[in-house]
């Protein structure tokens, strides 16, 4: 078997013992005769799977007892939608942190159900940084205040959380999710697509403060209300059983075998510090984000040569280093270093680095 070390940015590598352990209970799990993707969502057993999911998420990020976990699908692009039609139902306006594709498609999809306030932005440089905020720009009377906290195409993350008083802060942790702790009663809501950290495609995770919940507007479509799926359980309709399962078992992991999130937090603080490291030191790679605002999950860069990025990625795909190439709005070159990344796939793709530095200088 020859497996690569795939820095996609979603969907993404998972812990090699999580799919094993898939691949041991795919055909009966634990007696059940049956495998998780052919079982009936409203068995005992798959009862026994949602649970277990649920509690390890609230565990792992130790969710405080007023908010709900919703286990949604649509992915991350329909809490655009949801969260609007959802929580900006009191003044109808909400703000926004522009930081870059998913800021702007979050920003433009609210603003189909109510004002949609810009209060910073980082377009000028590219979203190579993220925008210095002053308090006294944002709308006290807004229903909530949006930010993506982790830019994926970019490489920005929020290291500093904008103080919003007494207003709700929403934020998109797609591909920051389960990669350091995070202080979930700072927010109003939190959601994320699955496909980076979690598990596979279709799942997506809505934790949202209790008194958020039932203020839909009138238009909002039943399978878009928090409501209806907080007082079903996640359960007013087929949920995407399998993944869910797949979430339970790379918490599983990050519980038992990695420490929790403490612990990958300092696995992966080495594994960008590896990656920055080598960029900041190179003559021939450089990082593209401010340094103070870089991600611990993205890391994009670039040569300064079209051709030679691009030769660059093609040696690296000969050697297993595979979904290196950047976003096809920025060009140049992007690793996503998730959390089952290994250290060595890391290790191995900056010796690889050194390598070809040293070939084309
Ligand atoms: N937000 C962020 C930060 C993302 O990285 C992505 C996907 N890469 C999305 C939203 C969109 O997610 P989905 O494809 O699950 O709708």
């Amino acid at each position: 078997m020859n497996r690569v070390y795939n820095f996609s940015a979603g969907p993404s590598m998972l812990p090699e013992a999580v799919l094993r352990r898939a691949a041991g209970e795919m055909l009966d799990y634990q007696g059940s005769g049956q495998s998780v993707m052919e079982m009936s969502h409203r068995s005992k057993v798959y009862e026994g799977i949602i649970n277990s999911a649920e509690s390890l998420l609230r565990e792992v990020m130790n969710i405080p007892d007023n908010y709900k976990v919703l286990f949604l699908q649509g992915g991350a692009s329909s809490q655009f939608a949801m969260v609007p039609m959802n929580l900006m139902t009191k003044n109808n306006k909400a703000d926004f942190v522009i930081t870059g594709q998913w800021a702007t498609k979050a920003y433009k999809e609210a603003a189909r159900y109510g004002a949609a306030n810009v209060v910073a932005s980082s377009k000028d440089k590219t979203f190579s940084y993220i925008p210095e905020l002053d308090p006294a720009a944002f709308d006290k009377e807004a229903d909530y205040f949006h930010i993506c906290m982790n830019n994926t195409i970019y490489g920005t993350k929020f290291h500093t959380l904008p103080d919003t008083g007494s207003v709700p802060l929403v934020a998109d942790i797609s591909s920051c999710i389960l990669s350091e702790p995070i202080d979930v009663s700072k927010f109003g809501l939190l959601y994320a697509g699955a496909q980076k950290n979690m598990a596979p495609a279709g799942l997506t995770v809505v934790i949202i403060r209790e008194d958020l919940i039932g203020h839909a507007m009138d238009i909002t479509p039943t399978m878009f209300d928090y409501q209806i799926h907080a007082d079903n359980g996640s359960m007013y309709n087929t949920p995407p059983c399998y993944t869910i399962y797949m979430a339970m078992l790379v918490l599983d992991w990050l519980k038992n075998t990695i420490g929790g999130l403490d612990e990958m937090k300092k696995i992966n603080e080495k594994k960008a510090g590896m990656l920055y490291g080598f960029l900041d030191a190179s003559k021939l790679f450089r990082g593209t984000v401010e340094p103070q605002d870089r991600s611990l999950m993205n890391v994009p860069f670039v040569t300064g040569d079209e051709e030679l990025d691009k030769k660059f990625v093609k040696a690296a795909e000969a050697e297993g280093f595979v979904n290196l190439k950047g976003h096809r709005s920025v060009g140049g070159m992007r690793a996503s270093i998730y959390n089952a990344m290994p250290t060595e796939g890391v290790e191995k793709l900056v010796a690889f680095m050194e390598k070809f530095e040293k070939e084309n200088a």
